[in-house]
């Protein structure tokens, strides 16, 4: 089964929805009580775009179990314009041309069943914005 932080973060996670600190700024996804920064409490909510630009992001060419029918794989600690970062799977690519400044976008899809009860884990994962797509 999926943890309890799984459940409690699903409606952010299904509206992408951050936190920015009121004191110094920072947007942290998914958001949380206190600013991991300056430690202010009251993050206002806000939507990120489901746009970003990667970071950095490493190739997966052995991975857990349940993701296995997938490897290789592209991981990717992308930002978005808010200044939010957020590692996700890069789908839909050759994982070999995806490095810093791929420009993706956010798309909400299934990320795994769960065991054999077969319930369904929903997420995001970017795709690459290639130029005449956008
Ligand atoms: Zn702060």
């Amino acid at each position: 089964m999926p943890s309890p932080r799984y459940w409690r973060e699903i409606p952010a996670r299904f509206r992408l929805e951050a936190g920015r600190c009121p004191s110094c700024g920072k947007v942290v996804y998914p958001t949380r009580t206190l600013c991991p920064d300056c430690r202010t409490e009251g993050l206002e909510p806000v939507t990120l775009s489901r746009r970003g630009r990667v970071v950095t992001s490493t190739v997966i060419h052995v991975a857990p179990t349940e993701f296995q029918m997938e490897a290789p794989y592209a991981m990717a600690l992308i930002e978005t314009p808010e200044g939010a970062r957020l590692m996700v799977q890069v789908a839909d690519c050759d994982p070999g041309e995806i490095g810093p400044g791929t420009e993706v976008a956010l798309e909400f899809r299934r990320i795994r069943r769960e065991g054999h009860g077969g319930i369904l884990c929903y997420g995001h994962k970017a795709v690459p914005v290639r130029p005449g797509t956008a």
